[in-house]
């Protein structure tokens, strides 16, 4: 089992759990939401960050959130003696979770149980009024999973180009520093945002290529090291990009790649 370390950064320093007895689990509620999504959407809350301890994806990929001796932000209630694992998905929408995000889910159960001599797992809805983690959610298998100390846990950081994604507010501000806009930087893509963004395309380079880059290596297109410079990879990087939106893969960040980026349409 292997647990990946996303470098998130925390608003404030989080306090020690002082006791632990049970887990508790979750749905992100949405059907695509990555780890980054996850803390960026926890810090707008006005929390330190991701309120989980664990979040896995539906490609089996475990998280780690909050260090897991600190207190939660997951279950209004049963912060103080609990440990919060999300996984990605709606499953109250969705009828089966896939084997990979199962199987991590499972093994992520059987060690923690170890780890702390537990054995108690709730659903978010026993400890709060929800409908979390989903009708559809597979607990008394993930649930059930059994303590068995033989789990060997290796922390994975920085593997490869497992990169947050840089924020709006960095985008919108680099766009006016260039002289392509001179919009209000208030970290919310709008109409004005879009406007603002130049098209770009291969022989580009700077802080906005950077973006880019940073951009589509967490959405999974791998663009190779953020350098500034849009070079063949990045150009193939939003080829695929605009392939798996339903764009025109010409590889020319233009409006209609950007609205996407943006999360516009
Ligand atoms: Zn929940």
């Amino acid at each position: 089992m292997n647990i990946q370390k996303p470098s998130l950064q925390f608003r404030n320093s989080l306090s020690v759990r002082k006791s632990t007895r049970c887990i508790v689990l979750h749905h992100a509620d949405a059907e695509k939401f990555s780890v980054y999504q996850c803390h960026a959407c926890h810090l707008n809350n006005g929390w330190a960050g991701i309120g989980y301890h664990y979040y896995i994806t539906k490609d089996g990929t475990i998280w780690e959130g909050r260090p897991d001796n600190t207190v939660g932000a997951h279950a209004s209630g049963g912060n103080s003696d609990s440990i919060g694992i999300c996984f990605e998905g709606d499953y109250d929408v969705e009828r089966t979770m896939p084997d990979a995000q199962k199987k991590a889910g499972k093994e992520l159960v059987a060690h923690l149980k170890a780890k702390y001599g537990i054995s108690t797992v709730k659903k978010h809805k026993d400890v709060t009024p929800t409908t979390c983690p989903g009708s559809f959610f597979p607990f008394d298998e993930i649930a059930g999973a059994k303590a068995n100390g033989v789990i060997h846990v290796t922390a994975v950081s920085d593997k490869v180009p497992v990169q947050a994604p840089g924020s709006i507010a960095e985008l919108q501000a680099e766009c006016n520093r260039q002289g392509f806009s001179a919009q209000k930087v208030d970290n919310i893509a709008g109409p004005i945002t879009l406007a603002g963004c130049p098209m770009i395309k291969k022989g580009a380079s700077g802080n906005i290529t950077r973006w880019l880059q940073r951009k589509l290596n967490s959405l999974g297109f791998d663009c190779g090291n953020v350098d500034g410079d849009f070079g063949v990879k990045t150009k193939a990087a939003v080829m695929a990009y605009q392939k798996a939106k339903g764009l025109v893969a010409d590889g020319i960040v233009g409006p209609k790649t950007w609205s996407k980026l943006l999360g516009l349409s």
